[in-house]
């Protein structure tokens, strides 16, 4: 019988607050937990964190660690490391969840490593089995195209990445954890790489991930200049352009703007896919938005199979003239 219990996730930030993993975490590890019959655990790291520390504690989080120290402000591979280490030792939990992000991607395997313990990447799903104490997770694989079903076995705590927007995202359930001081004893001395300088994304305008409309172009458009239009009808739109990697590939757009299994996972209300098949690695970015509509001129293009609108038809024609209406419809 395993003397650990518990389910620890790492909280992410984003400017001001916690960013929108961290209630998705909040999600699959009380799942999990009530699976085990378990408790909820969550580390914070990083400086000002009284409100976000308050905010964790009322998603259904028994005990919010909280390490309050300038050397977690920004994610460093080594002190993240560390300090989660070190939390686990004291902690003992059986399971330890971190978002499928660039922190969680880089931290989760480094973590594993020391811990010689398993990871399982970009899981959508987690069952406890009860009986063996296995943890199963379900990912997906072969570029998205199917879903594989692994269980985790061997030394625990087993740690899994949760792909973004797969969990709703918890909200305040009335209790209050516990808010609890944590300050491993880490030397930065025996650290071999600093963070020098951080750079902000000098990107305009809004992003991906909270635009309420997305128009997202492909191969289709044909080069940057198409892209100037499908700004406009973003512009008009009030939302974001992305696109499909084709582009980005090509140098029509910067990688910030790719959606798919490898970019971004988006969930606008309306997601317009203009001169886009629709592989599968497309649609894993994009098929949990609340309507998808497709323009294509092949009428058998796969996309079509996927989305519940379509519009069979050159982009050059019918975009322009969706931006007049729009326009119209907001003079
Ligand atoms: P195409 O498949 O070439 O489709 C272009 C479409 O435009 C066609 O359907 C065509 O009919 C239509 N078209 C052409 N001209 C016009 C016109 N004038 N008007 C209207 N329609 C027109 N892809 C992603 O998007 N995101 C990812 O994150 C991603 N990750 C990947 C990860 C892996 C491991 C692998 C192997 C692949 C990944 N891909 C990803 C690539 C993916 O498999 C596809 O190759 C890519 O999505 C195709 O982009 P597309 O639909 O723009 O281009």
């Amino acid at each position: 019988m395993s003397d650990r219990s518990g389910v620890l996730f790492l909280a992410e930030r984003k400017g001001r607050g916690l960013a929108n993993i961290t209630a998705e975490l909040a999600t699959a590890a009380a799942a999990l937990a009530a699976q085990l019959g378990d408790e909820v655990f969550a580390l914070l790291a990083g400086t000002g964190l009284e409100s976000d520390a308050q905010e964790l504690a009322g998603l259904g989080v028994k005990k919010v660690y909280v390490a309050d120290d300038a050397l977690y402000s920004r994610y460093q591979a080594e002190p993240y490391a560390g300090l989660l280490t070190q939390l686990v030792e004291e902690v003992k939990p059986r399971v330890i969840l971190l978002g499928h992000t660039e922190l969680g991607r880089d931290l989760a395997p480094r973590l594993a490593a020391k811990l010689d313990v398993a990871w399982a990447p970009n899981c959508v799903a987690l069952e406890a089995d009860a009986a063996s104490g296995a943890l199963k997770i379900t990912r997906p694989v072969f570029g998205g195209k199917a879903n594989g079903l692994f269980t985790l076995t061997g030394a625990e705590p087993y740690i899994a990445t949760i792909g973004q927007k797969v969990f709703e995202p918890a909200t305040a359930a009335g209790g209050s954890g516990d808010v609890v001081p944590f300050a491993p004893a880490l030397d930065p001395a025996g650290f071999r790489a600093a963070l020098v300088e951080h750079v902000e994304d000098s990107a305009e305008g809004m992003r991906l991930e909270d635009a309420p409309v997305i128009v997202a172009g492909g191969r289709g458009i044909g080069g940057a200049d198409g892209f100037k239009l499908l700004n406009e009808l973003a512009e008009v739109l009030g939302g974001a352009v992305g696109a499909s990697r084709a582009p980005v590939d090509s140098g029509w757009v910067p990688s910030n703007l790719q959606v798919g299994l490898t970019g971004a996972v988006v969930s606008p209300n309306v997601y317009l896919a203009i001169g886009i098949s629709g592989a599968a690695q497309h649609m894993a970015g994009c098929s949990s938005s609340k309507t998808i509509i497709a323009i294509n001129r092949d009428p058998e293009a796969p996309i079509f199979q996927r989305v519940p609108y379509g519009v069979v038809g050159d982009w050059r024609e019918i975009v322009p003239e969706l931006i007049e209406k729009c326009r119209g419809l907001r003079a």
